[in-house]
Formats: structure tokens, sequence, C-alpha cells
């Protein structure tokens, strides 16, 4: 192959997997035909390397991979986003960028975040436990802390001694109870509290969660709600502590223009607090950033029709245009955007552990002729056919599929006729899959991946969410074959049946061919938003082991190495205890006829199990134990 040929099949292959559409420039394919993550311009980072120095250090597949510099990229690039958007205006507007928690709670990831840029980076928190995850890391910043979702009097009070310490608080009103406890801890404490108020807008914006916006909306107060908040802090002769005014339309906002209204609502609001005397300063826009998933570029729930710089625009150009209207003083814009930040740095690294081909030859069945007239004349059709291939359409195949079917279950077919019309059949189908190789009308082979659906992409399965799949290797070689993916779980759900793939949205992958005992890796990528934090254990499949990986002067960096669950804690999650069932074989064992020696090896070997990964070891080692 010349060189120019090869550069070639390398574009071929970019296209194919929509690289440039979904990897805002974090991923592309080096001159090996390997995968790279590419944080920044200088730095390359090979995945197949990655994979094999995972392997080396004892990690087997699946292992999630997150990569911090992509991470601190991300944030560096909103922040800027807003910087260039204000520089646009002759008004300036600052902006506080605070991350909600939910999104990821590691700490490396929370940690990663709130260093990442030379602008401090506030955290948002929606519960106790994560206002408690915050106040162990805010020391790393100056301390801005947004509080939302249901509060207690535990959580109010924690909230208040975190400002005693420093922390610049923000305490969301989201339901009009909460205010109560408020004013009573805040005096009990003798802290004035810092307010802001979470507003139910009437604005909808279209996609997957646009029942956070609303008058359905979950949380925020209504109109007269906002009412009764006003006439209860001037009551109380405290307007002074409403600082704030927030909404949140959804997650994954994939038009622009939602977005704007929405805003637009939230500035009328704005407004009208000002009028009524309470001084505002911060006007929180929640989050909703959304990222291409299916590289469709367009306004589909998984997609988005605009960048990061256009959001910030339309942010700062809408408060400006408005405040300059309404003769207001422009507040501190904040935004909460989890997903646009976290989810380019992490993706799942696995291998393939069987291919079932639809044009693996099955056994030829023995020619034996057919007793039912039907059933005769189509199967000639069949054989006549498979000489001058798409004499017959899927509809015939089909028909004879479902007569052969509907005959055997009446006992008009005997078994060895149904196996020759069904080896028929199928040797049509290969040679329709190899005349018409990328036709999503005919099936696909299964690819078994050494992971779960449920664990590792829990939104596949919840939202028929798309997340781009490519190989890590061999993406200098044409993909030859149709693929679907089908997790490890007993479950049909368990499998990926959608594909950004060759510009749009398939229902089939493009894979290469993969012999038996051959490794063939595949790395599934933007999993760093959501996706960790609601993995369930379905099948009792654990956490999968985890890394960091940066490019340092002196080579890849693995830090933060998390190894997976083992079973015994999988055990311990459904409250049964690994010991229980040690004793209950033990129980059995000492029934049988069987030797010591025999006796301990098979308790050693369901320990090795016990402290084993719950995935198929994918480095050959038998009675490995990942925990002891
Ligand atoms: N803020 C609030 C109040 C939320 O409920 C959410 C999640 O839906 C977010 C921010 C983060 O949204 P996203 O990750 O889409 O930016």
């Amino acid at each position: 192959m010349t060189f120019r040929q090869a550069q070639r099949q390398l574009d071929c292959a970019r296209r194919l997997y929509n690289i440039p559409l979904w990897s805002e420039g974090y991923f592309d394919i080096n001159q090996l035909g390997h995968a790279v993550a590419t944080p920044n311009e200088s730095t390359s980072i090979d995945l197949m390397e990655v994979a094999d120095q995972l392997q080396q250090r004892g990690l087997s597949f699946p292992v999630l991979v997150r990569f911090p510099q992509i991470l601190r990229a991300r944030v560096r690039e909103l922040c800027q986003a807003f910087k260039n958007a204000a520089h646009k205006g002759v008004d300036q507007v600052k902006h506080i960028p605070f991350y909600p928690i939910k999104v990821n709670q590691q700490r490396t990831v929370i940690e990663t975040i709130i260093t990442g840029s030379e602008q401090d980076i506030g955290l948002e928190v929606g519960s106790k436990t994560e206002l408690l995850v915050a106040l162990g890391l805010l020391s790393q910043n100056n301390g801005l802390l947004i509080c939302n979702g249901y509060k207690d009097r535990a959580y109010i009070r924690i909230a208040l001694h975190a400002q005693r310490m420093g922390i610049k608080v923000f305490i969301v009103v989201e339901n009009l109870s909460e205010l109560l406890l408020i004013k009573a801890e805040s005096e009990a404490l003798r802290v004035a509290p810092v307010l802001g108020v979470r507003i139910r807008l009437a604005s909808v914006a279209a996609g997957n969660w646009q029942n956070s916006g609303g008058r359905h909306a979950k949380f925020g107060l209504n109109t007269g709600d906002v009412l009764a908040l006003m006439k209860t802090l001037q009551t109380w002769r405290k307007p002074a502590w409403l600082k704030m005014l927030h909404f949140h339309m959804g997650s994954q906002i994939s038009s622009l223009s939602d977005f704007s209204q929405g805003l637009q609502e939230g500035l009328c609001v704005y407004a009208a607090l000002d009028k009524r005397g309470f001084a505002l300063e911060y006007l929180d826009v929640g989050g909703g950033l959304a990222i291409d998933y299916s590289s469709q570029q367009d306004a589909s729930y998984f997609s988005r029709s605009y960048t990061v710089q256009d959001y910030a625009e339309a942010v700062v150009d809408n408060i400006n245009l408005f405040c300059r209207q309404n003769n207001l003083d422009r507040p501190i814009v904040c935004t909460e955007n989890g997903r646009a930040m976290t989810a380019h740095h992490a993706m799942l690294m696995t291998d393939i552990l069987a291919v079932d081909s639809q044009s693996d030859s099955l056994e030829p069945a023995k020619t034996v002729s057919i007793a039912d007239a039907e059933l005769q004349k189509l199967s000639v059709q069949v054989r006549r056919s498979l000489a001058h291939l798409n004499a017959l359409s899927e509809a015939e195949i089909n028909t004879l599929e479902q007569a052969l079917h509907a005959k055997f279950l009446i006992n008009k077919v005997s078994l060895e006729e149904r196996a020759w019309i069904e080896s028929l059949i199928h040797e049509y189908k290969i040679a329709l899959v190899k005349n018409r190789p990328f036709d999503d009308n005919i099936g696909s082979d299964k690819y078994y991946c050494n992971f779960s659906v449920f664990q590792s992409m829990p939104d596949v399965w919840g939202l028929g969410q798309i997340f781009p799949v490519m190989p890590l290797a061999r993406l200098n070689e044409v993909p030859r074959r149709q693929a679907r993916l089908h997790d490890l779980t007993c479950d049909s759900d368990g499998q990926i049946c959608q594909y950004a793939l060759d510009g749009g949205v398939k229902d089939n992958l493009y894979l290469h061919a993969v012999e038996a005992g051959q490794a063939y890796i595949l790395g599934f990528f933007l999993l760093g938003a959501y996706q960790e934090v609601l993995g369930d254990m379905h099948n009792l499949f654990g956490d999968t082991h985890a890394v960091n990986v940066e490019q340092t002067r002196q080579g890849l960096l693995l830090t933060e190495i998390e190894v997976g669950d083992c079973a015994d804690e999988l055990l311990n999650s459904v409250h049964l205890a690994g010991r229980q069932i040690i004793a209950a074989c033990n129980r059995r064992l000492a029934e049988t006829a069987l030797t010591g020696v025999h006796k301990n090896d098979i308790i050693n070997e369901i320990k090795d199990a016990l402290f084993g990964y719950t995935y198929p070891d994918s480095i050959d080692r038998p009675g490995h134990r990942i925990k002891s």
C-alpha cells in the first residue's frame, strides 16, 4: 500500500466512525491505525499502548480509562468560551462555572475540575451526601458552593456551617417549606444565609429531560410561590438574603433556541424581583449544554445543533441585551454544565469474547426431498437464486422461513426437512452478505463484549442513548463485518442497537473479522457523564477497574488505579456474605467421600471466584484474585 493509500484508508476510518463529529478533537487515529486520545495539539496517547500497559499491570478488561488532561481542557474550553463572549460585547458579563457533582462524583474527577483552570470553579450539590463530598474537596479552591435539592434540617445546618468555614454558600430554595427551616437554623447558628430561589419555567426544552422545565417540573417555585417567597422575606425584613435566581431547563438541550427562550423567561423574573426591591446579584442558568453523541449535528436528542462558543454567546448576548433594554445591572452568570465538562474524558476499553458470525458455514444438512408442495416450490426458488443473487427478495426468504416454522409446528415437516431448508436459507444469506456486506437489512454478526451495558453505559438501556464505539486497532484496514454488540448479561436488553456511524446513526456497527483467540479491543467513548454513578449491578457484574492516564515527558503515566469490584463485594450488596457461601459449601463437602485435599482445592477455587473480578478474566491466569 502506498503512503497515500494508507492515508486515504485512515481518513475513511475517521469518517466511518464519525470521529471528527463527536470527538471535538480529543480523539483521532495515528499512523499505526490505532485510536489515540489527543488532549491537546502536542499530545497523542496511543490507546493500544494504554491497553498493553493495563494488561502488564494485571488489569484485565473491562477498564474505564479517564484522561484528566481532557477534563482540564474541557473546563478551560468552557471558561474561555465565556471570556470570548464577554470580550465581544461592550458590557462585561462575569461568569462563574459550577460543576454539578451528580454528573460524576468521583474524587479524582472533582479534584481535576476544580484545579483545572485558573478561574474559580464552584461545586453544585443536590443532596446532603453530596454536600459532604463538597466539604471534603472545596478547600482546594476559594470555595464556591450551590446547594440544590431537597433539604432537611441537617442539610441546611451543614450548609450554614460551610459558610462559617469560609465557603461562599448559596442555599437555593426549591420549595417554600424550606424557607422556614432555613430561617430557624440561621437564627440558631447566628449566620445570615445567602439564598437563591429556583423557579419553574413555563419554557420547555425538547429532549429526554424536558420535564426539568415546564409546569410539570419536579423542582422550583411557580409564580405564585415566588410572590409568596418575596412577601415572606419582606415581612421578615430579610430581602437582602436573596442573592440568586436559578433555573435549570434539563440536560442535553439540543437546540439553543429552546435554551434562549428559557433564559429570556428567567431574565423577566429577575427583572421583576429587581423592581420589587430584591437586589439580586447572580443568575444561575443551570446546566444542559449538550454533547454530540450521535454525530448528527442537529437538534435530535443525542446530538446538538450548536457549539460551546455559540452557547456562551447566547447566554452573554441575551443577558447584555436584556439588561441594556431594562436598565438593569448585569448579574454574575453562573452555569451548572456537567455533561459538557465531563463526557469526553472517560472511555471504556474492553475485548470481544466471541463472535457469532452469520456467515460462518453451518454443518451442511443432508439433502432430502421435501414432501410439502409449497415448501418444495419455495426451496427450489432459493436454490435457483443462489446462482443468481438478488433474484429472491428479503420478503420471499421471510415467507419461506415462516412457512417452514408454521408447518413444523403442525407436524407437516420432519426434523430432517427442516434442517435441509434451514441450511439452504443460511447458505443464501451468506451469499447475500458477501454480495452486500454493509446492508442494514441483512442481519449482522453478534460480537459478544466483555462488559455489562447496565453497569458501564446504563443510558443505552434506559434511554436508548447512542455512544460512539470503534476498534482501538486495525483502523488502517477496511472493516468488512456488520456487527451488533452484545454484553455479558443474560438479558436481551444487554445489547447496543444504534451506532453513530458513517455520518449518521445505523442499526449495525462495522468491525473487522476476528479469528478465534485473536485479541480485538473496542473503545466506548464519551462515558464521563452520568454513566459511572447510574450504572447498576445486573447479573452481579460490578464496578470495572478504572485508571487515570496522562501523557508526560517521561511517557504514559497511569495513576489512581482503582481495582474493580470482586464477587464478594457484589454479594455484600445483596446481603450475602462470602463466608456464608464458604460455610454452606463446607457443610456439603463434609457429607461427601472426597479426600481432605480435594475438599481444600474446591474451597480454594470458590475463594478465588469470590475474590476475583466479576468479569471474565481476559488474561489467562486461573485462580487470580483481585482482592484478598
Ligand atoms: N443543575 C441541575 C439542577 C441539574 O438537575 C442538572 C442535571 O440535570 C445539572 C445542573 C447538570 O446538567 P448537565 O449535565 O446537562 O449540564
